[in-house]
């Protein structure tokens, strides 16, 4: 009897039945994520928002969505500018600052879907939620006012302190600076830091004297 059951015939047939099961297996769709917490952005706000809840919520269940594998202490820019700190001190990997017990996708939000608790990014993925933290920070568009793309990118006076791209050129012209202009200016929109542009202007004075430049041969001017 028990030779019977388990002859080859059965064994065959129940593999048989097996594979067809699996070849009609629905195969599980990796670019669908769910999670309690999404944190669209890993900046500062988004890690400390992430640091703060992964406290409270269980592995797996804590996504941070963020494209870039730099992270950038911004405040330190303005330093930088003045040559008191490095773009290397200021930077760290992405994955050091984000909490343990959270799930970093290296992909960007494109599209919100607030009535489904739905997020898109540029690879494809799904993302569901519970909770939506959005802290995607200010985006620059120097390519806004005419020519200062072009400028910051060719050797010369023109810098920006906000992005760690063109903060380095900052104390090159600073050093640059013997005697002549040197206008700062205060951007008229929505902005990173609004004390950045008057500090960089006060540390480019005290570096200008501290090399033994003379005040009078210099003026800054602010415009705001
Ligand atoms: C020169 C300078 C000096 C400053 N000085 C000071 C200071 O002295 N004191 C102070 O308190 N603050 C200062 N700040 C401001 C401070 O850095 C910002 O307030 C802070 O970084 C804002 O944090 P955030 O998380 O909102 O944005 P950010 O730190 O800019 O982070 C935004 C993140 O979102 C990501 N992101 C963007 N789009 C998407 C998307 N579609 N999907 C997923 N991720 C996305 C970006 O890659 C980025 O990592 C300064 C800033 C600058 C530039």
């Amino acid at each position: 009897m028990f030779s019977k059951i388990f002859s080859n015939k059965y064994i065959n047939k129940s593999i048989t039945l097996f594979c067809d099961r699996r070849l009609s297996t629905t195969p599980i769709n990796t670019n669908k994520l769910s999670c309690k917490l999404l944190v669209v952005g890993g900046g500062t706000g988004g890690c400390a928002v992430a640091a703060k809840f992964s406290k409270h919520i269980k592995k797996n269940n804590l996504i941070v969505l963020e494209p870039s594998e730099d992270h950038y202490y911004q405040p330190l820019f303005t330093l930088i500018g003045g040559g008191a700190a490095t773009l290397e001190e200021s930077r760290r990997n992405e994955k050091d600052v984000l909490p343990e017990n959270c799930t970093w996708i290296k992909d960007k939000a494109v599209e919100y879907e607030p009535k489904n608790n739905v997020v898109h990014t540029e690879k494809g993925k799904i993302i569901e939620y519970d909770y939506l933290l959005i802290a995607v920070g200010l985006n620059l568009h120097y390519e806004k006012i005419p020519g200062l793309l072009e400028s910051l990118n060719r050797p010369g006076g023109v810098c920006s302190n906000y992005s760690p791209k063109y903060v380095n050129r900052t104390f090159t012209a600073l050093q640059n600076l013997n005697s002549g202009n040197a206008i700062f200016t205060f951007p008229n929109t929505a902005v990173k830091c609004p004390g950045a542009p008057q500090k960089i202007c006060y540390i480019a004075d005290h570096f200008l004297r501290k090399v033994g430049i003379i005040r009078s041969t210099y003026a800054f001017t602010f415009i705001w």
